[in-house]
């Protein structure tokens, strides 16, 4: 049966959602939206994985990682989500029940014989500078995401950072989105280039870091970079700076540049651009139900992928995300506005 939002029969409601938010809070919607009900959910496709995380300081095996992981942990504070992804039989069930926990949908989880998709990463003194020491694809090798039938009317679709054939075949399975955001990384821009930029053909909103911008454009400013890309078809693009913040470009010339948070600690920076990804998507699908999406909520929708981001990197894998409560999520946006504001001279 096809999701139907409006109607009765909305499948998340029969999954218990309700009951589940009584163990996790999600955060209020905002005024202009406090009526609408029941939440939607966002529509998450992307990688799950083991990684091995070296920083200068530690070093953690097995973890719980992948872009998919992150992204949907992180939207999961906003709003109900649909997770397509592929894990072996070695995958731990202690992320399963993390993820279910979550109001995290696994009907598009494939569980399949054979080891999960691993990652291994090393990050220099600066912590900004990350080196990939191993990659073992094993199950994500010959993954094709399937769309359950309850998947196939999403508002909100996060195309997380996997391939962009696969990013491309999901949205062959989705009837007419309301709002679809992609992500990517250097290795799709160098090895899948032309999948990619059609993509950007069929998408409302590109995330990219500041090194990918300049590598997909070849240009030096990423003024000029974000609105090279902008021509390739997005109307929005999110270029992210690490620690120094993201530039927010959208349509007719508007500009909104979203300040870093100033954290003093960070041990491990993996995954925080899903992290903001997922917090983006989580906070325009709780938002915008049945509104356009307008710029003005796009620069709300990344303070709030920059809080959930800051906030991921205070601890290794997912700990610190999945402890993150509202009230917190709330203060550290209050901050990013107190820091972002100044008085007319
Ligand atoms: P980030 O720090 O945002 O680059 O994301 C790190 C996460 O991406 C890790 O948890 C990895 O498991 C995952 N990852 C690494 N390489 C890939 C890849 N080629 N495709 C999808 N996910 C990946």
């Amino acid at each position: 049966m096809a999701l139907n939002p409006g109607s009765g029969d909305y499948s998340l409601r029969r999954k218990g959602f309700e009951r589940i938010h009584e163990s996790h809070f999600f955060l209020a919607p905002s005024t202009a939206n406090q009526h609408a009900s029941p939440l939607m959910p966002v529509l998450i496709v992307g990688s799950i994985a083991l990684d091995d995380i070296k920083t200068p300081l530690a070093e953690h095996l097995n973890l719980l990682g992948g872009s998919a992981s992150y992204g949907a942990v992180s939207a999961s504070n906003f709003c109900p989500v649909l997770l397509v992804g592929i894990v072996g039989e070695d995958f731990p069930k202690e992320h399963i029940e993390l993820l279910k926990s979550r109001q995290i949908d696994l009907d598009g989880l494939q569980i399949v014989p054979g080891k999960t998709f691993r990652w291994s990463g090393e990050y220099m003194w600066d912590m900004n500078t990350r080196e990939t020491r191993s990659v073992e694809l094993n199950v994500f090798e010959h993954f094709t995401p399937v769309l359950p039938e309850s998947y196939r009317s999403p508002s909100i679709v996060l195309l997380a950072n996997i391939a962009p054939d696969l990013q491309h075949h999901v949205l062959d399975q989705v009837a007419s989105p309301r709002f679809v955001i992609a992500d990517t990384m250097d290795l799709w821009i160098n090895i899948a280039k032309d999948s990619l930029i059609r993509l950007l053909g069929r998408v409302n909103m590109l995330i990219l870091n500041d090194g990918e911008a300049r590598q997909l454009t070849g240009a030096t400013s990423l003024i000029k970079a974000g609105r090279a890309i902008q021509a390739l078809g997005p109307q929005y693009v999110a270029i992210k700076k690490g620690e120094h913040g993201c530039l927010l470009f959208g349509e007719k010339g508007q500009f909104f540049s979203c300040p870093a948070y100033p954290l003093e600690d960070i041990h491990d920076p993996t995954g925080a651009g899903d992290t903001f990804a997922g917090g983006l998507a989580g906070f325009l699908a709780r938002d915008t139900e049945g509104r356009d999406v307008t710029f003005a909520a796009l620069c709300q929708a990344v303070v709030y992928g920059s809080v959930m981001a800051s906030y991921n990197v205070e601890a290794f894998s997912l700990e610190r995300l999945k402890t993150v409560d509202a009230p917190q999520i709330a203060e550290r946006f209050a901050l990013f506005q107190k820091i972002s504001r100044f008085d007319q001279a």
